[in-house]
């Protein structure tokens, strides 16, 4: 295919569309992903027992509060879950999802194509590197490979598709960035921008721990030609917690992602010791944004990629946004315009090939 062909398009993993089939999408999600890469052993024997229990809903109290240490939490595979899952967000009048597991997080493609087909919502892949400690999953020497190859494997997956599947890629990123940030991931950043030059694609960021972190990603994108209307920092909901930070962060172009919605109240001290807001404190922080003439840079989403955050397991699910944030911010006074911009428009000028 030429790069010609995507220009005004968005593309799904079921090939392209035009941007106005896109409606409501969830800018950032996993849908079939293997989060293992984050796994780490509790130190005390009594919660060493829970680390192999399968989730269920007498384990769900520890869950919440052990997010990265138990094993089946971190695996979403099975295709018959997601598809319900899917449909759940679909009856609430979701039209698209962007899966976000990339190389790290073993992504399949045609997995993702067998849920779109099912359940005929709209997915959008990415390709990219998750953060670095995840690359022994994808069997590749990341320190010997250059920028140039990078990219181009990148392009391929947006040109020609994953492998041989005929499956393409819509978006770059999430790619994965750490505190501090590693020489191999700047190195992913640089050749994210040279494919989005090559590809008219937009790129989205995970951005390491620490309040600095989304703007460092920022620069070495910009320095390496990126264009920044066109780059999405994720998880700003626990990655930029100063308020000057995140008008700063927006005056450079970028896209601000609210994407933890439904993560409440704490984050695993071992990364860092920070206030995670409660929805009710995104959406104050949203508006806040959006008051300040941010409102089309602004996504929101629920990055769910275990198995406790889907319904069936006691989570929110992938309709959380739809059936629960949306009527708040109704009563808190967003209006319609702001609403549809991130639920709808901003999605859809970002996912449209330039
Ligand atoms: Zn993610």
């Amino acid at each position: 295919m030429a790069r010609r062909e995507l220009k005004g398009k968005v593309q799904t993993v079921l090939g392209l569309i035009a941007p106005e089939e896109l409606g409501i999408t969830l800018p950032h999600e996993h849908l079939i992903c293997d989060a293992t890469t984050w796994f780490y052993e509790p130190e005390e024997a009594s919660e060493r027992r829970l680390v192999r229990h399968p989730v269920s809903l007498e384990i769900l109290w520890w869950l919440r509060y052990h997010p990265f240490q138990n094993w089946d939490d971190l695996q979403i595979l099975d295709e018959k879950v997601i598809i319900d899952e899917v449909l759940i967000y679909k009856a609430l009048g979701g039209k698209s999802i962007v899966e976000l597991t990339v190389r790290g997080l073993y992504p399949d493609p045609p997995a993702v194509a067998r849920i779109s087909r099912i359940t005929g919502v709209n997915i959008i892949m990415g390709t990219a590197y998750y953060v670095e400690q995840s690359y022994p999953a994808t069997k590749v020497d990341m320190d010997a490979k250059s920028e140039e190859e990078i990219a181009e494997e990148f392009i391929t997956d947006i040109i020609e598709g994953f492998g041989h599947t005929g499956i393409r890629a819509g978006i770059i990123g999430e790619i994965g960035c750490s505190w501090p940030l590693a020489d191999n991931e700047k190195k992913v950043l640089r050749a994210g921008a040279h494919a989005q030059k090559a590809t008219g694609a937009a790129i989205n960021v995970h951005p390491g721990q620490n309040e600095m972190a989304a703007m460092e990603c920022i620069k070495v994108l910009d320095k390496a030609g990126a264009d920044l209307s066109r780059v999405i920092v994720s998880h700003i909901d626990r990655a930029v917690r100063e308020p000057k930070n995140r008008l700063e962060l927006a005056k450079t172009g970028c896209t601000l992602e609210y994407d933890l919605f439904g993560r409440e109240g704490y984050y695993p001290t071992r990364f860092r010791v920070l206030d995670i807001p409660n929805d009710a404190q995104r959406i104050n922080e949203l508006k806040e944004l959006a008051d300040n003439g941010f409102q089309n840079q602004l996504l929101i989403s629920q990055d769910n990629y275990t198995k406790s955050s889907l319904c069936r397991y006691g989570g929110w699910g992938y309709g959380h946004i739809l059936r629960d944030v949306v009527p708040v911010m109704k009563i808190k006074g967003l209006s319609q315009e702001l609403i549809d911009a991130m639920l709808i428009e901003n999605p859809k000028r970002l996912l449209t090939f330039v």
